[in-house]
């Protein structure tokens, strides 16, 4: 099965060119030409995957990552700036934003970078819905909900959550989940993962500090407890 990539792009040369390289690689891409248009496509049709430019001319790329995030979708996000923007880069990166490509740049760059994106969770769930207490974490989607009201998770958050659903009731030591969520060899910056896991906690534990989802296996890693998918 081939994604969905939604492309928000104004540059309509730019646009066309990269549609076609995408389509060309097997991915089903829409596009939309301004934030507003990028927003509701986003927000009304699940996408994989989304890549977005800065300098739009309605609203900025990064008003509209910020706009989904807080939507409460969790869809990877790839920014296209401009060479100037390097304080963009680091308040998209904050946003929510999973990685950026700096103009001008080679289609094959582009594609690379959406292969990782795209490769570091497998769908594995499909388009299953899970539910655990007041929780609800639709995976096609992209989208979570505690008691009913979105709950907003950065893309890595998503990521690391559906990691753990995927493999729930397992041990997975934090050296995997860094290596597959994070991409990064073994024994590097393992508190990431302890920070993005008390960051969920905060979020979808009744009680954050005497968790009953996300449980420490001292010494070890994580494991997650009482998925039901259906
Ligand atoms: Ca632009």
């Amino acid at each position: 099965m081939k994604e969905n990539i939604l492309l928000i792009e104004d540059e309509q040369a730019l646009q066309s060119t990269l549609s076609l390289r995408l389509r060309g690689e097997g991915y089903t891409v829409d596009t939309a030409s301004d934030g507003t248009e990028g927003f509701e496509k986003a927000t009304t049709s699940p996408f994989d995957l989304i890549i977005l430019d800065i300098m739009l001319p309605d609203r900025s790329g990064l008003d509209v990552c910020r706009d989904i995030r807080q939507a409460g979708l969790a869809t990877p996000s790839l920014f296209l700036t401009a060479r100037s923007q390097t304080t963009d880069k680091v308040v998209g990166l904050k946003l929510g934003a999973d990685d950026y490509v700096t103009k001008p740049f080679k289609a094959a760059e582009l594609i690379a970078r959406v292969e990782v994106l795209l490769r570091r969770v497998p769908i594995r769930s499909g388009h299953g819905v899970h539910r655990f207490g007041s929780i609800q974490v639709d995976v096609r989607r992209s989208e979570v909900t505690r008691n009913g009201k979105p709950v907003a998770l950065s893309a890595r958050e998503f990521q690391l959550l559906r990691y753990f659903i995927e493999r729930a009731g397992s041990t997975i030591p934090r050296g995997e989940l860094l290596r597959s969520i994070w991409g990064y060899d073994e024994d590097t910056l393992t508190r990431t993962v302890d920070m993005h896991v008390a960051s969920l906690r905060e979020k979808l534990e009744e009680n954050p500090k005497h968790p009953e989802l996300i449980v420490t296996v001292a010494g070890v890693g994580y494991k997650f407890l009482g998925s039901r998918s259906f």
